[in-house]
Protein backbone atom coordinates (compact mmCIF):
# COMPACT_ATOMS: atom_id res chain seq x y z
CA UNK A 1 0.00 0.00 0.00
CA UNK A 2 0.89 3.51 -0.35
CA UNK A 3 1.32 4.62 2.85
CA UNK A 4 0.25 8.29 3.36
CA UNK A 5 3.37 9.79 5.15
CA UNK A 6 1.61 9.92 8.61
CA UNK A 7 0.91 6.61 8.11
CA UNK A 8 4.40 5.55 8.07
CA UNK A 9 5.85 4.19 11.49
CA UNK A 10 7.59 6.64 13.29
CA UNK A 11 11.24 6.68 12.60
CA UNK A 12 13.36 4.19 14.89
CA UNK A 13 9.98 2.04 15.57
CA UNK A 14 10.61 -1.79 16.37
CA UNK A 15 8.44 -4.66 15.47
CA UNK A 16 8.83 -8.14 15.84
CA UNK A 17 7.87 -9.43 12.50
CA UNK A 18 8.17 -7.76 9.50
CA UNK A 19 5.55 -8.92 6.45
CA UNK A 20 6.41 -8.22 3.11
CA UNK A 21 3.28 -8.39 0.54
CA UNK A 22 -0.35 -8.31 1.48
CA UNK A 23 -1.90 -10.92 -0.73
CA UNK A 24 -3.30 -14.22 0.94
CA UNK A 25 -0.15 -15.89 2.55
CA UNK A 26 1.45 -11.84 3.74
CA UNK A 27 -1.98 -11.32 4.92
CA UNK A 28 -2.04 -14.86 6.74
CA UNK A 29 1.23 -14.51 7.92
CA UNK A 30 0.79 -11.22 9.51
CA UNK A 31 -2.78 -12.52 11.00
CA UNK A 32 -1.41 -15.68 12.76
CA UNK A 33 1.93 -13.56 14.22
CA UNK A 34 -0.73 -10.61 15.51
CA UNK A 35 -2.98 -13.04 17.27
CA UNK A 36 0.34 -14.32 18.85
CA UNK A 37 0.82 -11.13 20.42
CA UNK A 38 4.04 -10.24 18.32
CA UNK A 39 3.75 -6.24 16.86
CA UNK A 40 3.79 -6.70 12.88
CA UNK A 41 4.48 -4.35 10.04
CA UNK A 42 2.78 -5.54 6.74
CA UNK A 43 4.73 -3.59 3.62
CA UNK A 44 2.83 -3.83 0.12
CA UNK A 45 3.68 -2.14 -2.95
CA UNK A 46 0.63 -1.52 -4.67
CA UNK A 47 -2.12 0.79 -3.98
CA UNK A 48 -4.05 -2.46 -3.02
CA UNK A 49 -4.45 -4.96 -0.12
CA UNK A 50 -5.09 -8.38 -1.59
CA UNK A 51 -2.96 -9.41 -4.26
CA UNK A 52 -3.72 -12.23 -6.69
CA UNK A 53 -5.48 -13.84 -4.07
CA UNK A 54 -7.98 -11.14 -4.27
CA UNK A 55 -8.32 -11.91 -7.90
CA UNK A 56 -8.85 -15.48 -6.91
CA UNK A 57 -11.65 -17.68 -6.66
CA UNK A 58 -10.54 -18.17 -2.75
CA UNK A 59 -10.89 -21.67 -2.82
CA UNK A 60 -8.25 -23.08 -0.18
CA UNK A 61 -6.81 -26.31 0.04
CA UNK A 62 -6.30 -27.74 3.39
CA UNK A 63 -7.75 -31.88 3.86
CA UNK A 64 -8.61 -33.00 7.31
CA UNK A 65 -10.16 -29.73 8.64
CA UNK A 66 -13.65 -30.45 10.68
CA UNK A 67 -15.30 -29.04 7.62
CA UNK A 68 -13.57 -31.86 5.68
CA UNK A 69 -15.28 -34.18 8.08
CA UNK A 70 -18.72 -33.31 7.60
CA UNK A 71 -18.50 -34.27 3.45
CA UNK A 72 -15.76 -36.73 3.00
CA UNK A 73 -15.51 -38.53 6.97
CA UNK A 74 -13.46 -41.48 4.93
CA UNK A 75 -10.71 -39.03 3.91
CA UNK A 76 -7.05 -39.35 6.00
CA UNK A 77 -4.59 -37.09 6.17
CA UNK A 78 -2.19 -40.36 5.10
CA UNK A 79 -4.39 -40.01 1.82
CA UNK A 80 -4.14 -36.52 1.56
CA UNK A 81 -0.10 -37.42 2.17
CA UNK A 82 -0.31 -39.80 -0.70
CA UNK A 83 -1.86 -37.92 -3.13
CA UNK A 84 0.74 -34.75 -2.68
CA UNK A 85 3.87 -37.50 -2.99
CA UNK A 86 1.94 -38.95 -6.46
CA UNK A 87 1.54 -34.61 -7.78
CA UNK A 88 4.87 -33.60 -6.39
CA UNK A 89 6.89 -36.90 -5.86
CA UNK A 90 10.54 -35.18 -5.46
CA UNK A 91 10.24 -32.17 -7.05
CA UNK A 92 9.84 -30.18 -3.32
CA UNK A 93 11.33 -31.49 -0.09
CA UNK A 94 8.08 -33.96 1.64
CA UNK A 95 8.72 -32.50 4.81
CA UNK A 96 7.48 -29.25 4.04
CA UNK A 97 4.39 -30.72 2.90
CA UNK A 98 4.05 -32.87 5.87
CA UNK A 99 4.50 -29.79 7.77
CA UNK A 100 1.37 -28.18 6.10
CA UNK A 101 -0.64 -31.04 5.86
CA UNK A 102 0.08 -31.19 10.18
CA UNK A 103 -0.42 -27.71 10.58
CA UNK A 104 -3.78 -27.19 8.35
CA UNK A 105 -6.40 -28.55 10.16
CA UNK A 106 -5.41 -26.69 13.21
CA UNK A 107 -4.90 -23.23 11.41
CA UNK A 108 -8.18 -23.38 9.93
CA UNK A 109 -9.52 -24.16 13.12
CA UNK A 110 -7.43 -20.73 14.83
CA UNK A 111 -8.65 -18.62 12.31
CA UNK A 112 -12.39 -19.35 12.88
CA UNK A 113 -12.29 -18.94 16.23
CA UNK A 114 -10.33 -15.72 16.29
CA UNK A 115 -11.31 -13.82 13.04
CA UNK A 116 -14.19 -13.19 10.65
CA UNK A 117 -12.83 -15.71 7.99
CA UNK A 118 -14.73 -18.55 7.87
CA UNK A 119 -15.03 -21.70 5.29
CA UNK A 120 -17.26 -23.93 4.46
CA UNK A 121 -16.73 -27.19 2.10
CA UNK A 122 -18.14 -27.80 -1.13
CA UNK A 123 -20.32 -30.65 -1.77
CA UNK A 124 -18.44 -31.46 -4.85
CA UNK A 125 -14.69 -30.41 -5.70
CA UNK A 126 -12.62 -33.05 -6.76
CA UNK A 127 -8.41 -32.47 -6.10
CA UNK A 128 -6.98 -30.60 -9.72
CA UNK A 129 -5.01 -34.21 -10.61
CA UNK A 130 -8.40 -36.59 -9.91
CA UNK A 131 -6.50 -39.85 -11.35
CA UNK A 132 -3.55 -39.92 -9.10
CA UNK A 133 -3.54 -42.49 -5.88
CA UNK A 134 -4.56 -40.75 -3.06
CA UNK A 135 -6.89 -37.80 -4.51
CA UNK A 136 -10.68 -37.21 -3.28
CA UNK A 137 -14.05 -36.06 -4.76
CA UNK A 138 -14.07 -33.67 -2.07
CA UNK A 139 -13.61 -32.46 1.52
CA UNK A 140 -10.23 -30.79 1.08
CA UNK A 141 -11.16 -27.79 -1.07
CA UNK A 142 -13.15 -25.35 0.81
CA UNK A 143 -14.74 -22.22 0.29
CA UNK A 144 -14.48 -19.21 1.91
CA UNK A 145 -18.21 -18.11 3.23
CA UNK A 146 -19.42 -14.54 2.01
CA UNK A 147 -17.59 -11.26 3.76
CA UNK A 148 -19.65 -8.02 4.35
CA UNK A 149 -16.96 -5.85 3.13
CA UNK A 150 -18.81 -2.92 5.14
CA UNK A 151 -16.84 -4.52 8.32
CA UNK A 152 -13.78 -2.76 7.22
CA UNK A 153 -15.18 0.51 7.44
CA UNK A 154 -12.60 3.17 5.68
CA UNK A 155 -10.07 0.28 4.74
CA UNK A 156 -12.99 -1.10 2.06
CA UNK A 157 -11.93 1.43 -0.66
CA UNK A 158 -7.59 -0.14 -0.15
CA UNK A 159 -9.08 -3.94 -0.77
CA UNK A 160 -8.26 -4.32 -4.46
CA UNK A 161 -11.48 -5.27 -6.44
CA UNK A 162 -11.99 -8.60 -8.36
CA UNK A 163 -11.97 -9.23 -11.80
CA UNK A 164 -14.75 -8.60 -14.01
CA UNK A 165 -15.09 -12.30 -14.87
CA UNK A 166 -16.15 -13.15 -11.75
CA UNK A 167 -18.34 -10.16 -11.07
CA UNK A 168 -22.22 -10.30 -12.61
CA UNK A 169 -24.37 -7.06 -13.59
CA UNK A 170 -21.30 -4.83 -13.62
CA UNK A 171 -19.80 -5.52 -10.24
CA UNK A 172 -22.19 -8.10 -8.62
CA UNK A 173 -20.02 -10.82 -5.86
CA UNK A 174 -21.38 -14.06 -6.65
CA UNK A 175 -20.61 -17.33 -5.46
CA UNK A 176 -21.70 -20.97 -6.70
CA UNK A 177 -24.82 -20.75 -4.62
CA UNK A 178 -25.79 -17.77 -6.42
CA UNK A 179 -25.20 -18.80 -9.38
CA UNK A 180 -26.71 -21.98 -9.25
CA UNK A 181 -29.59 -19.80 -8.18
CA UNK A 182 -29.72 -17.05 -10.61
CA UNK A 183 -29.58 -19.66 -13.51
CA UNK A 184 -32.48 -21.03 -12.08
CA UNK A 185 -34.57 -17.93 -11.67
CA UNK A 186 -36.92 -18.92 -13.47
CA UNK A 187 -38.09 -22.38 -12.81
CA UNK A 188 -37.87 -22.70 -8.83
CA UNK A 189 -39.49 -20.14 -6.77
CA UNK A 190 -37.10 -20.53 -4.09
CA UNK A 191 -34.14 -19.46 -6.08
CA UNK A 192 -36.64 -16.84 -7.41
CA UNK A 193 -36.28 -15.69 -4.04
CA UNK A 194 -32.76 -16.08 -3.33
CA UNK A 195 -31.85 -13.75 -6.66
CA UNK A 196 -34.59 -11.19 -5.79
CA UNK A 197 -32.96 -10.78 -2.46
CA UNK A 198 -29.48 -10.47 -4.07
CA UNK A 199 -30.45 -8.33 -6.42
CA UNK A 200 -32.35 -5.97 -4.26
CA UNK A 201 -28.85 -5.87 -2.09
CA UNK A 202 -26.88 -5.35 -4.67
CA UNK A 203 -28.76 -2.50 -6.05
CA UNK A 204 -28.89 -0.66 -2.29
CA UNK A 205 -25.26 -1.35 -2.13
CA UNK A 206 -24.15 0.52 -5.36
CA UNK A 207 -26.61 3.46 -3.94
CA UNK A 208 -23.80 4.05 -0.79
CA UNK A 209 -20.59 2.42 -2.05
CA UNK A 210 -18.45 3.18 -5.31
CA UNK A 211 -18.29 -0.96 -5.49
CA UNK A 212 -20.34 -3.87 -3.94
CA UNK A 213 -18.88 -5.05 -0.63
CA UNK A 214 -19.76 -8.47 -1.49
CA UNK A 215 -21.43 -10.18 1.59
C1 LIG B 1 -8.28 -15.79 -11.67
C2 LIG B 1 -7.50 -16.56 -10.63
C3 LIG B 1 -8.19 -17.51 -9.86
C4 LIG B 1 -7.49 -18.27 -8.90
N1 LIG B 1 -8.20 -19.14 -8.10
C5 LIG B 1 -7.56 -19.81 -7.12
C6 LIG B 1 -8.27 -20.61 -6.21
O1 LIG B 1 -9.50 -20.69 -6.24
N2 LIG B 1 -7.57 -21.32 -5.27
C7 LIG B 1 -6.20 -21.22 -5.17
O2 LIG B 1 -5.61 -21.87 -4.29
N3 LIG B 1 -5.49 -20.43 -6.00
C8 LIG B 1 -6.14 -19.70 -6.95
N4 LIG B 1 -5.41 -18.88 -7.76
C9 LIG B 1 -3.99 -18.72 -7.49
C10 LIG B 1 -3.83 -17.86 -6.22
O3 LIG B 1 -4.60 -16.67 -6.36
C11 LIG B 1 -2.36 -17.49 -5.95
O4 LIG B 1 -1.56 -18.66 -5.98
C12 LIG B 1 -2.25 -16.85 -4.56
O5 LIG B 1 -3.16 -15.76 -4.46
C13 LIG B 1 -0.83 -16.37 -4.28
O6 LIG B 1 -0.87 -15.75 -3.00
P1 LIG B 1 0.36 -14.93 -2.46
O7 LIG B 1 0.00 -14.36 -1.14
O8 LIG B 1 1.58 -15.80 -2.54
O9 LIG B 1 0.58 -13.78 -3.56
P2 LIG B 1 -0.32 -12.51 -3.87
O10 LIG B 1 -1.75 -12.72 -3.45
O11 LIG B 1 -0.10 -12.13 -5.29
O12 LIG B 1 0.28 -11.38 -2.93
C14 LIG B 1 1.56 -10.86 -3.12
C15 LIG B 1 1.53 -9.42 -2.64
O13 LIG B 1 2.88 -8.95 -2.46
C16 LIG B 1 2.98 -7.65 -3.01
N5 LIG B 1 4.40 -7.45 -3.33
C17 LIG B 1 5.12 -8.06 -4.28
N6 LIG B 1 6.39 -7.64 -4.23
C18 LIG B 1 6.48 -6.75 -3.20
C19 LIG B 1 7.53 -6.00 -2.64
N7 LIG B 1 8.77 -6.06 -3.14
N8 LIG B 1 7.27 -5.18 -1.58
C20 LIG B 1 6.01 -5.11 -1.07
N9 LIG B 1 4.97 -5.83 -1.57
C21 LIG B 1 5.21 -6.63 -2.61
C22 LIG B 1 2.05 -7.67 -4.21
O14 LIG B 1 1.68 -6.36 -4.61
C23 LIG B 1 0.86 -8.46 -3.64
O15 LIG B 1 -0.07 -7.65 -2.98
C24 LIG B 1 -6.09 -18.09 -8.72
C25 LIG B 1 -5.41 -17.13 -9.49
C26 LIG B 1 -6.11 -16.37 -10.41
C27 LIG B 1 -5.37 -15.30 -11.20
Amino acid sequence: MLLQLENLPAQGSEFDVVVIGAGGAGLAAALFAGLAGQKVLLVEHSEYVGGTTALSGGTTWIPSTLHSARVNPQDTLAEAARYLDNAIGERADPALRQAFLQAGPAAVAALEAATEVKFRPYPKHPDYISDLPGSTLNGRALEPLPFDGRLLGELFAVLRPPIPEFTVLGGMMVDRTDINHLLKLKSSLPSFRHSLKLLLRHASDRLSYPRAPGW
